[in-house]
């Protein structure tokens, strides 16, 4: 074992706060990695306040790391000391089952799915795992993701768990040249969706409740941006994308959205986990043939392929960066919406 540091909670009312922990010394394909970077995602809310009534007590976030690493057991092969990795929404699963043989841990069919990098089982002893809102991590060398060069190690993070999230449906669903894609939000998930959608060709449509982000959807290379609370706009929409994604965090009602779908298009909704706000009315999804489908981050590989992607094209997050004892405050942007975009713990310099 070794000596840890970090933050969490204890109870979902109350602060994260500084703990100690024991992490296990790497196992013989583990990787140890002193954490740098950590950003702060959504999901950490929703997890620490147990909004999915799952949450195991002490819960300590964090699912989008960067680090170095600084130990390796002796059957490692893929990572050195020293090399900058990064770990993101998983660290096990099966290995064996149908997904996990085509590299679709996050689809993991084993009898306790994958393995979450925090507030999941710890295979073969069922205990807790703690993410990365801590001094360092062990991970199985497997989950863990080469940072490729020219990538800013603060920005990264957030490519880890918002980057592969909109990058596995735009690639699932083939958005490319010539299509027009639809992204409904612009948050943390929302923007990374405008700058991967628009290096894949695409021709890009920001819808938000927000006039005062339209700047920044052009900036992230939208040309088009419509006002979602206006009618006129909305109605004028329809009929004329092949391919939305909803990034919207809370409930909310699809059903405007499927209308401003082609014949054939698809709607894929990675924001949200919780039940629509209003049913789907097949009606406006049989009527054009469109799909209402959903959508869960990514795999290692391609969340290894999202990071060489942003690479190639010059892609990363806009970050804030900030110190791990204003996580609190942190939280609290991200409930009133005020994050631009992604906020990242400066974990090296402030644990
Ligand atoms: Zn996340
Ligand atoms: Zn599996």
């Amino acid at each position: 074992m070794s000596k840890a540091t970090g933050y969490a909670t204890s109870h979902s009312l109350t602060s994260l706060a500084p703990i100690s922990f024991d992490r296990p010394e790497p196992d013989p394909l583990d990787v140890q990695i002193s954490i740098l970077y950590c950003g702060v995602c959504r999901s950490d809310l929703h997890q620490v306040r147990d909004d999915w009534k799952n949450t195991v007590y002490p819960c300590m976030p964090g699912h989008e790391i960067v680090g170095r690493v600084t130990a390796v057991g002796n059957e490692v092969r893929k990572h050195a000391v020293g090399d900058l990795v990064g770990v993101g929404c998983m660290v096990d699963s099966c290995g064996s089952c149908a997904s996990c043989r085509a590299q679709l841990e996050q689809y993991c069919e084993g009898p306790i799915g994958a393995t979450l990098t925090y507030n999941g089982p710890l295979k073969p002893d069922g205990t807790n795992t703690f993410g990365g809102y801590s001094s360092h991590i062990v991970v199985p060398e497997s989950f863990v993701l080469k940072i490729p060069a020219g990538l800013n190690p603060v920005a990264v993070g957030p490519l880890l768990c918002a980057g592969v999230t909109t990058y596995s449906p735009l690639r699932h669903w083939r958005v490319g040249k010539g299509q027009r894609v639809g992204v409904v939000g612009l948050g943390g998930l929302g923007h990374m969706a405008v700058k991967l959608a628009t290096a894949m060709g695409a021709r890009v449509t920001v819808f938000s409740t927000s006039a005062e982000k339209e700047a920044d959807a052009r900036r992230f290379g939208a040309e088009d941006f419509i006002l979602s609370t206006d009618k006129k706009a909305m109605t004028a929409a329809a009929l004329s994308l092949d391919f939305i994604l909803s990034t919207v965090p809370d409930s909310h009602d699809i059903n405007p959205y499927i209308l401003a779908l082609k014949r054939d298009g698809t709607l894929v909704v990675v924001g949200t986990l919780a039940p629509f706000a209003k049913p789907t009315d097949n009606s406006k999804v049989a009527f054009q043939r469109r799909s209402v489908a959903g959508s869960l981050i990514g795999g290692v590989a391609e969340t290894q392929e999202v990071l060489e992607f942003c690479a190639e094209h010059g892609i990363q997050a806009e970050v804030q960066v900030i110190p791990m004892s204003d996580i609190n405050e942190a939280f609290k942007r991200i409930a009133k919406g005020e994050v631009r975009y992604r906020q990242v713990i400066d974990i090296v310099g402030t644990l």
